[in-house]
């Protein structure tokens, strides 16, 4: 069974996959990790974000199975990610890499942002989360505190609203639901509900 998840930054996406996928026992795979340890390393070899061939040959060379630097995490990765994901080049490179996961025996659970429309389209469950941006910079904001980062309020809503006007604006693989997708908004939703309503929409989708 493969289950899709999309949504916008701090959506809630990425820790209702996690628990989704413990529930069915299935693989996760958090694919904006993958957009992220391009941009880490394409800033670190000295190359600016938009330069495609530095972006496709570093895509190319993405170790996955090392993504849990917590240098992933920064709000400044999170920004070069949104830079490098427009190129379709660099998203074609890791593309093969996010199917072939999702083709595991049993399925897998994988988030992102083109999951649904255009990694798995065939997959069996699709959920776009939502919540609004004040909500989402306020979850970021309070993740951010909690790892005794200094942060300012303020920085990480103008930071979510200008990712989300990459994200969907951007021609390749644009952030947006599947028009099969079912819609789970969180803004009013801790993470208990949203888990509940998440695994009552699957369960639906595939007749449990
Ligand atoms: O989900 P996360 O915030 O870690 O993603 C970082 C960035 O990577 C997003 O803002 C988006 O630009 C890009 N991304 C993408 N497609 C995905 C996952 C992430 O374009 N499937």
């Amino acid at each position: 069974m493969i289950i899709a998840i999309d949504g916008p930054a701090a959506s809630g996406k990425g820790t209702l996959a996690k628990r989704i996928a413990d529930l069915w026992g299935l693989p996760c795979l958090d694919t904006g990790l993958l957009y992220r340890a391009v941009a880490r390393d394409v800033a670190a070899r000295g190359f600016r974000l938009d330069d495609p061939w530095a972006a496709l040959a570093l895509a190319r060379s993405i170790n996955a199975g090392e993504l849990c630097d917590p240098e992933l995490r920064t709000p400044k990765v999170g920004d070069g990610a949104s830079i490098v994901a427009r190129m379709p080049m660099v998203r074609g490179a890791l593309l093969a890499y996010q199917r072939n996961f999702s083709a595991q025996p049993g399925g897998a659970v994988l988030d992102g942002r083109d999951i649904g429309t255009v990694v798995c389209p065939w997959a069996d469950a699709k959920i776009y989360v939502t919540a609004t941006a004040e909500v989402r910079a306020k979850r970021r904001y309070n993740e951010y505190v909690c790892r005794g980062e200094p942060v300012v309020y303020e920085a990480v809503l103008a930071d979510i609203l200008k990712r989300d006007e990459r994200d969907s604006s951007r021609e390749s693989a644009p952030m947006r639901a599947a028009a099969d997708a079912d819609l789970l908004d969180t803004s009013e939703l801790d993470i208990e509900a949203a888990f509940d309503a998440a695994v009552g929409l699957i369960k639906r989708k595939i007749g449990q």
